[in-house]
């Protein structure tokens, strides 16, 4: 190990950290020197996911940001952050409903600087898409960070044992099939939480023709929010609240990491975007979140790549995963 690294473990890989990191070719996207206060218009990266990773990074930005999102709930309780309508071409239909539903919208100054900030698809060792995002903010590697979300109060269910099954999904739009989980381990995941006296709910955003689900058959569940019907405050609170997530690689992942909750991931593929050590940042607190990967995990960066999904001993890992929790 050389001087100034460190190594961490993820997912049960060894992956070295340099500190800081400085690739002469990885540069940041905008101007982020101006006077602390100033204000900046910051077109933000409109990805559920990377407004958690944005979030971050914009409590620690020393000026006052109009950030242009989808998501503004997620954003506007932070003191230097006002909220605009989104400008740029809206990719998916999910960020779209949410820019379109009423909110007191700010407008940026004419005149000021912009940000654009950003995270590679994939990047070297040891960078993570929170680093990354971070990078392009201008803020200084390695600091300490505040991964959170709003307290968004009740959970919209009064029951106790919540667990909350995030679907194997596709959109038309962002047509991702290498990282979605293999939706037969997350069926089972549902199976062995139901035994466990779990009340289980499933999510989703289905639609036809634009999101569709992997499944070929529902999966068991108590109750199903599948086709969007809760809002995003909704569910966040659900997820907040739940005594444990089941989910694939998204922005679904990284609300449960804001909220602590207790989170099993089921990896597909698409390893060199969507590994746990590059999306999960070693400096978030994720004692509480577990990977179960495929037996041959696929390192590829191709998004649809046939990567194989299959777990072997699934039932087994996923049983020493919530015993473990301690649930
Ligand atoms: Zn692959």
């Amino acid at each position: 190990m050389g001087a100034g690294s460190r190594f961490h473990t993820v997912g049960g890989l060894r992956v070295m950290i340099p500190s800081p990191y400085r690739a002469k070719s990885y540069r940041g996207h905008g101007p982020t020197r101006g006077p602390v206060g100033a204000p900046v218009r910051v077109i933000a990266m409109q990805g559920l996911g990377d407004t958690v990773f944005q979030r971050a990074c914009l409590r620690d930005f020393p000026r006052l940001a109009y950030v242009e999102t989808s998501w503004p709930q997620l954003l506007d309780d932070l003191p230097n952050v006002r909220c605009c309508p989104p400008t740029r071409d809206l990719h998916l239909r999910t960020q779209s409903l949410n820019a379109a539903r009423e909110y007191a919208w700010h407008t940026p100054p004419l005149g000021i600087e912009t940000l654009s900030p950003m995270h590679h698809s994939h990047h070297p060792p040891g960078v993570t898409h929170l680093s990354d995002v971070e990078h392009s903010f201008g803020l200084p590697s390695g600091k300490r960070v505040t991964y959170d979300l709003p307290d968004f109060g009740m959970s919209p269910l009064a029951h106790e044992r919540v667990a909350v099954v995030y679907l194997s999904v596709v959109a038309a739009a962002w047509k991702l099939t290498a990282r979605a989980p293999s939706p037969e381990h997350i069926s089972r995941a549902a199976e062995a939480l139901i035994d466990r006296g779990y009340h289980v709910v499933t999510v989703a955003h289905l639609q036809d023709q634009r999101e569709w689900s992997l499944h070929r058959s529902p999966v068991p569940a108590h109750r199903r929010f599948e086709h969007g019907e809760l809002p995003i405050e909704k569910l966040c609170a659900l997820i907040a609240s739940a005594r444990v997530l089941v989910c694939g690689v998204g922005g679904v992942l990284q609300i449960g990491l804001a909220y602590r909750t207790p989170t099993v991931v089921i990896a597909g593929g698409n390893g060199k975007c969507d590994h746990g050590s590059v999306t999960v940042d070693p400096r978030i607190e994720s004692d509480s979140t577990s990977w179960l990967y495929p037996d041959e995990y696929c390192f590829c960066a191709s998004w649809q790549h046939d990567c194989p999904k299959y777990i072997s001993d699934f039932d087994a890992k996923l049983g020493a995963v919530l015993d473990g929790f301690d649930l």
